[in-house]
């Protein structure tokens, strides 16, 4: 009997190789497991068949382009697209061995915190169904958590890998920008989009981080990684310098479970012999979300011209002429969020206002790049919630788009920064999972790793939803 819900993709490559399962029954233990718990999570959009071979299954966020599977990014807009090649990403996955399970829910076009915004109906939280599993990735992160896949691809611009992940219980890498290829990938803003893995723990994470990073030719953001993917193995801290940056870790809004959880975290790390100190970042979390509403949105209204009716997905039928046709096809294909995004970037875009917003929010963000690299001067990683909140109600925050864009409070001003950060669970708060956030330098995934395996070994967090043990 294959247990998906604790099955790692190592223990997965273990069986496979020792011929102990086969790929065949493997992916239906998954299936069958999707087929059980789905209908309650809807954390799939597209399920695949079972295409053959040994390897092992993995689900994918649907703003991953996958030759000849549905690729919708969450949007009407998309509805009938099928890409004709894959993602660099998906090559890679592919040419590893692993089997796509199917595509995962997200906010459309990944602008979200909840995947509230799914133009196909939300995600429910496996660790209670009343609740959100964060978002915009909230169906990978839903997936692994609930044993619907050992692993899943997600993607991040302001917290969507990280923030999920945290809801969810998982282990999440928003990558360095500019380590994995994002060629093929639904385009949302990119300056700050990123492909990056989730997982039931911190190895099979690295693992998967080292199949997609590397340079692509087919992405000229790319670059090929300084020192190769290390899998973490030691349980210590020593030599490490952990700061506590006050402004995360003190903010009003992070509930006081959270704190705790990574308060006493933050006592482990010592306890493991790291260094730890108190730092400040004082701009970061102040203006890192009204920088990053900005550049978003801005960067948003451009890749998202391309949606005319004409080269992808749907396309109204209510138009009388070429014009009508793509307004038509904008206003119906569209959800709320996507319209308000391209509203606000057309604007701050726009001649006589770009200086003011555009303009100043560039400048804004090489502030809080230049403070992030200060405190890297200090210390090796950075330490903090990933999300003020555990996982709130469905609908508590989906009327109300400034509170939900404070769920990214924190995992905001690094993304702007173009540095990867790690989510690890780290303890329960009302029965729900609390992440921390590990960041670091530019291309210092294999520090983080080695942190982050160090704490999750020291935490002993069981990763299965309560309900489902
Ligand atoms: N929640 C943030 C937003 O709505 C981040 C989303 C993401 O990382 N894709 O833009």
């Amino acid at each position: 009997m294959i247990d998906t819900l604790r099955l790692t993709a190592e223990e997965a490559a273990r069986l496979l190789r020792e011929k102990e399962v086969s790929g065949a029954e493997l992916y239906a233990a998954y299936r069958a497991a999707i087929d059980e718990r789905d209908p309650e999570l809807h954390a799939y959009l597209h399920v695949c068949e079972d295409e053959g071979g040994e390897g092992i299954p993995i689900a994918i966020k649907d703003v991953i382009g996958t030759r000849g599977i549905p690729t919708t990014a969450g949007s009407k807009i998309l509805e009938n697209y099928v890409p004709v090649y894959d993602a660099t990403v998906i090559e890679r996955c592919k040419a590893h061995g692993l089997r796509v399970l199917g595509k995962t829910n997200t906010d459309e076009f990944a602008m979200g915190s909840s995947t509230e915004n799914s133009a196909y109906g939300p995600t429910k939280n496996p660790w209670d169904p009343t609740r959100v599993p964060g978002g915009s990735g909230g169906g990978s992160a839903a997936a692994v958590s609930a044993g619907l896949a050992p692993w899943a691809l997600g993607s991040d611009t302001g917290g969507s890998i990280k923030q999920p992940s945290a809801l969810c219980g998982n282990v999440g890498l928003r990558p360095t920008y500019g380590t994995v290829s994002r060629y093929g990938a639904v385009a949302f803003a990119s300056s700050l989009d990123q492909i990056g893995p989730v997982a039931r723990n911190v190895r099979d994470c690295a693992y998967l981080y080292s199949i997609i990073a590397g340079r692509d030719p087919a992405d000229s953001t790319t670059v090929e990684l300084p020192e190769p993917v290390a899998l973490p193995e030691g349980e210590d801290m020593k030599g490490l310098r952990v700061g506590v940056p006050r402004e995360f870790n003190e903010h009003e809004a992070i509930e006081p479970g959270v704190r705790d959880a990574v308060q006493r975290a933050i006592e482990l790390c010592r306890e493991l012999g790291a260094e730890v100190g108190d730092c400040s970042l004082p701009s970061s979390v102040e203006y890192g979300l009204p920088c990053y509403y900005l550049i978003a949105p801005a960067e948003a209204s451009s890749n998202l011209a391309r949606y005319d009716g004409v080269r992808y997905g749907y396309r109204s039928a209510n138009g009388r002429d070429r014009l009508e046709m793509y307004e038509r096809t904008r206003d119906e294909g569209f959800g709320e969020e996507p319209k308000r995004r391209i509203m606000i970037g057309t604007y701050a875009l726009s001649a006589g206002y770009y200086d003011a917003y555009y303009g100043q929010a560039q400048k804004v963000r090489t502030v809080l790049a230049r403070e992030h690299a200060q405190a890297f001067e200090r210390f090796d990683v950075l330490i903090s919630p990933t999300s003020p909140s555990v996982a709130f109600e469905l609908g508590s925050r989906s009327q109300n788009p400034l509170a939900m864009y404070l769920s990214d409070l924190l995992t905001i001003p690094s993304c702007m920064a173009g540095l990867p950060g790690l989510n690890i669970p780290c303890g329960l708060s009302e029965g729900l999972p609390v992440g921390l956030q590990l960041i670091g330098p530019q291309f210092s995934e294999n520090v983080l790793f080695r942190v982050g395996y160090a704490l999750e070994t020291a935490i002993g967090f069981d990763a299965v939803p309560t309900r489902l043990r």
